[in-house]
């Protein structure tokens, strides 16, 4: 089958390699946005369809048979488009969506809707180290009492102000490291997405060893769509997909 997988994750690569194994023909579509991405098994596209009338024109144009949504849970506007397209086009969505994590404990940490919400819990004077992506930053930088060690995969775009720290870092991360930059940085608080899987797990931990206050942004909420958690399940339904026909050569 032609099986278009919306990526940007380390389960859409998986996912990616497991499916080629079984000789579907993937195609992997990643938004751009990182300029050396790790590059899933199979054919990859680049730089987005121009919104859910595109993507269903790229569906039919492709002659895609099915797709699987395996973006980032916080990548709300992709998920939204690809109900949408495989709706306008007939054809079966899964959607891949890692669960999110769960409060270990009461009052582990603070909740907040999104942004804009974390950046009103911050107290004046904070020491923020913040991992949410170079996008959606408006809010912290418009707290100018408080001081931001900033962390992304690449730098950001814009020029930030002298109260803002930039780091690149690509996860997974460990304890020891994350620990020790929390440390060294003097971090009295963490912002982070609620993103779910192991690999950015760690900088929770080393905040609750260090009693760093943790301010969780929340996922935003997805249309309905068929939904698995991991790769396993995903397969699980795929695997009873027909399976492509192969020529043997003599
Ligand atoms: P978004 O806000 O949901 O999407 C904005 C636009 O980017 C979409 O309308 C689409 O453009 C394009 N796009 C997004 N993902 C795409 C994909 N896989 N293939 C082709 N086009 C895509 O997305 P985002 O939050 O900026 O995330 C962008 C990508 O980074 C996603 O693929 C996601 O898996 C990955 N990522 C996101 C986060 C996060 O925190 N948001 C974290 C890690 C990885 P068109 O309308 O032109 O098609």
């Amino acid at each position: 089958m032609r099986i278009l997988i919306l990526g940007g994750t380390r389960e859409a690569r998986e996912l990616a390699g497991a499916l080629t194994a079984r000789h579907h023909t993937v195609t992997t579509s990643l938004a751009g946005r990182t300029s050396q991405p790790d590059r899933p098994p199979g054919r990859v596209i680049t730089g987005g369809f121009g919104g859910a009338e595109g993507l269903a024109d790229y569906i039919e144009r492709a002659r895609i048979d099915y797709l699987i949504d395996a973006t980032h849970p916080f990548a709300a506007q992709i998920s939204a488009n690809a109900v949408a397209a495989a709706e306008a086009t007939d054809i079966e969505l899964l959607r891949l969506r890692r669960p999110a994590w769960p409060v270990p404990e009461p009052n582990a940490w603070v909740e907040a809707e999104n942004a804009q919400a974390a950046a009103g819990v911050l107290p004046p004077g904070a020491t923020v180290f913040l991992t949410v992506g170079r996008q959606g930053l408006a809010p912290f930088l418009a707290r100018k009492d408080c001081r931001f060690l900033l962390r992304s995969i690449e730098p950001p775009e814009e020029q930030l102000p002298g109260f803002v720290t930039a780091i690149e870092g690509r996860p997974p991360f460990s304890r020891n490291d994350e620990l020790a930059l929390m440390r060294r940085r003097r971090i009295t608080h963490l912002v982070t997405k609620n993103a779910g899987g192991r690999d950015t797990y760690a900088k929770i931990e080393a905040a609750f060893i260090l009693k760093i206050r943790v301010i969780m942004i929340e996922r935003p909420a997805l249309p309905k769509a068929p939904e698995v958690g991991s790769v396993a399940a995903a397969m699980e339904i795929l695997s009873q997909l027909p399976a492509p026909k192969r020529f043997v050569f003599f």
